[in-house]
């Protein structure tokens, strides 16, 4: 479902991710490791198109993301709608949340899927609240993010990513910022979306045990360059690479 083809990403001359190559099946379950700076963020925001890729291209169920194609089938960069367009497909999480703050949290949840995919108030708020009694925050639809703790933040976060159906689901350290008690129960309830549904999902996490139970792949990356990938269980027992041994010493 996702294709990185020879992707780059430079920031004026630092170069972040070299000739990225690595593909995504529909329905898996892909976790990003490697040390900070390795550029595992930077591939989840091309891939939400909030970023532009430097070469290279991004491919989603066999079109072009980064792309639109010409009538004589070459590809050319799209433009910013075009980009919004292709951004459908996919959902984040980010690390600190972002919801909406002057927003309740059933707005947080319909804001999008009304505006944006025009479904009817009445059938976005319906939706809504069957969202948030799947991550257990039934009790809250009129609550303000300010008086929610960052675990159920997060929850709601998880609620309005999942409101717009998408078929990619990105996840970027979503329990970095959490106090250590509330990180349990929102890894748990992503164990649960991970099992439930067929959501293709990309998450970068330094949570290994949960990277473990959870993943289908994990690529190991090092200086914007996969340096190992493969099953969890080859790379948390048996890596074959001392760039990953080192980082897993380091975390584990
Ligand atoms: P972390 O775990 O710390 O989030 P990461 O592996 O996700 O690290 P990225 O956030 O993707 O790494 O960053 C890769 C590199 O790109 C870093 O060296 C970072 O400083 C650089 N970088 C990221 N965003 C920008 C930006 N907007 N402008 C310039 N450099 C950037």
């Amino acid at each position: 479902i996702v294709h990185f083809d020879q992707v780059e990403k430079r920031y004026g001359d630092h170069l972040v991710l070299d000739k990225l190559d690595f593909e995504v099946k529909r329905g898996e379950h892909v976790t990003l490791i490697g040390p900070s700076g390795s550029g595992k963020t930077t591939i989840l925001r091309l891939l939400m198109t909030l970023e532009r890729l430097s070469g290279g291209v991004i491919w989603v169920d066999g079109e072009p993301l980064s792309h639109t194609r010409k009538p004589d089938g070459s590809l050319r960069a799209a433009t910013e709608k075009e980009l919004r367009e292709s951004r459908r497909k996919i959902g984040m999480v980010f690390q600190q949340f972002n919801l909406f703050p002057n927003m309740n949290v059933l707005r947080n949840i319909t804001e999008a899927p009304i505006t944006v995919l025009g479904v009817e108030r009445a059938e976005a708020e319906s939706r809504a609240r069957e969202l948030l009694e799947l991550v257990g925050l039934g009790d809250k639809v009129n609550a303000h993010p300010t008086q929610l703790s960052g675990g159920q933040q997060q929850r709601v976060a998880i609620a309005r990513a999942l409101a717009m159906r998408p078929e990619i689901l990105l996840l970027d350290e979503v329990t970095s910022a959490l106090d250590p008690e509330l990180v349990a129960g929102v890894l748990d309830l992503l164990r649960q979306i991970a099992h439930d549904t067929d959501i293709t999902m990309l998450c970068v996490t330094h949570e290994m045990n949960f990277a473990r139970d959870v993943s289908d792949q994990v690529l190991m990356f090092d200086s914007g360059r996969i340096v190992e990938q493969g099953t969890p269980e080859k790379i948390f027992t048996d890596p074959e690479h001392k760039r990953t041994r080192e980082f897993l010493n380091a975390v584990l």
